[in-house]
């Protein structure tokens, strides 16, 4: 399947970071939304259903942690995948991240192969005939196997 239709959010506050992300992925093909914060992309999150989130962990205000339980509660949300980046990979943090309801984790220094790869993967993993239409429209569940 093409990335073309793909819709990436990005939630990271750091703007070289930011924009290294933002021009990696629109290079590839992939449409990027851009969130500071964790509320900011919780509420972009529901206005555009992106196909895709990736959430840098270290955030102003609530942590990407705290922002990704935020978007797993949520039944109209809860199906797109969310990809964990983090520069603080500390034993155990993985299976925090995991255990948060983050599908997948990418530790900074980002290796380009294996991130767009794992981009690709996830983007691919929701179809959009399959998103909801409307609230209380049940939605596709997704489980990455760890
Ligand atoms: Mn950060």
């Amino acid at each position: 399947m093409s990335p073309l239709d793909k819709t990436v959010l990005v939630v990271e506050d750091n703007d070289i970071n930011m924009k290294l992300l933002h021009d990696v992925l629109e290079v590839h093909g992939y449409n990027v939304l851009q969130a500071k914060d964790g509320m900011e992309g919780w509420r972009i999150a529901r206005e555009h259903r992106p196909d895709l989130i990736l959430m840098d962990i270290q955030l102003p205000s609530i942590s990407g942690l705290e922002a990704t339980k935020r978007l797993k509660a949520d039944e109209t949300l809860k199906s797109i995948p969310v990809i964990a980046i983090t520069a603080f990979a500390m034993a155990g943090d993985k299976e925090k991240f995991l255990e948060g309801g983050c599908d997948a984790y990418i530790p900074k220094p980002i290796s380009l192969p294996n991130f767009l790869q794992t981009v690709e993967r996830f983007a691919n993993r929701i179809v959009s005939e399959e998103k909801p239409r409307q609230s209380g429209v049940k939605t596709i569940q997704v489980r990455w196997a760890h």
